[in-house]
């Protein structure tokens, strides 16, 4: 069978087994596949298959930037491998600066960020080779709307329902400087077990794309550690009751649908 006809196959299933959009609360038809994660956040948009949601065409377009955006976070470190992969991380970057403007520059870090990062230098890896500034409004919209974006897709992968209207998801992303820093949540990461990845017969991302989850018995919520290299960690908690998230920021809360509308 050729690539286009299993792609067709793919998506035909897909569409029948789940005919909603798994983005926007189940209420509008899908018509497209989309694969979360995307292809641009691993070597050479090489990934296996598994983790292909029924998406309607407005959340498909309205995640795209954000997508680029954490593809381009993905590759902070470790650094890409020659040749092949350093073009691509060149790339990205370019189609960064063309789509999403103002954030490079609002990624250069300030004189307080550097002198930071040259006092902790003993407790960054091997090969860090400087600090960004992952403070700025740009950048955050697109990792939160990205995460929002992961757990609604995860919530539907492991709970095999589509996160209702009433539901919302609560993000926060962390980068390596956290990590290198002691900056994670480590009591929720250690309630999480093995993490999985996606991975077809021996070949597995699991250097690129790693995922732990917890699922409260009663199946109406779950939270989800979600690790790109050792770039950048997503920690989502989707629930089918917006309520539930009533009392946090809700500037880090995402309701089904944003993607569509690029709001919260
Ligand atoms: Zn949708």
């Amino acid at each position: 069978m050729g690539e286009a006809k299993r792609a067709r196959r793919l998506r035909e299933h897909l569409l029948t087994s789940c005919p909603h959009c798994v983005f926007c609360g189940g209420v509008e038809l899908a018509t497209t596949i989309d694969h979360v994660p995307p292809r641009v956040m691993f070597d050479a948009r090489h990934r296996p298959k598994g983790m292909e949601f029924s998406a309607c065409g407005a959340c498909n377009d309205g995640s795209r930037k954000a997508e680029l955006v954490a593809g381009m976070m993905a590759r902070l470190f470790p650094d890409p491998a020659p040749g092949l992969l350093e073009n691509e991380q060149d790339a990205i970057f370019r189609h960064v600066n063309n789509n999403i403007p103002g954030l490079l520059e609002e990624l250069q870090p300030n004189v307080r960020q550097k002198v930071l990062f040259n006092a902790q230098r003993s407790q960054m890896p091997r090969g860090a080779a400087g600090v960004l500034n992952v403070g700025g409004p740009i950048l955050n919209d697109a990792m939160m709307r990205f995460g929002a974006k992961l757990g609604m897709a995860l919530f539907y992968h492991d709970l095999g329902k589509i996160l209702p209207p009433d539901g919302a998801v609560f993000v926060r992303w962390y980068s390596n400087y956290d990590a290198f820093t002691d900056g994670l949540p480590t009591e929720v990461l250690s309630l999480m077990g093995q993490p999985s990845s996606l991975e077809q017969g021996r070949w597995t991302v699991a250097n690129q794309f790693q995922f732990g989850r917890v699922i409260p018995l009663e199946r109406t919520m779950a939270a989800h550690m979600v690790t790109f290299r050792q770039s950048f960690g997503i920690l989502t908690f989707a629930a089918e009751h917006h309520w539930h998230m009533d009392r946090a920021p809700q500037d880090h809360v995402f309701r089904p649908g944003c993607l569509r509308t690029g709001t919260h």
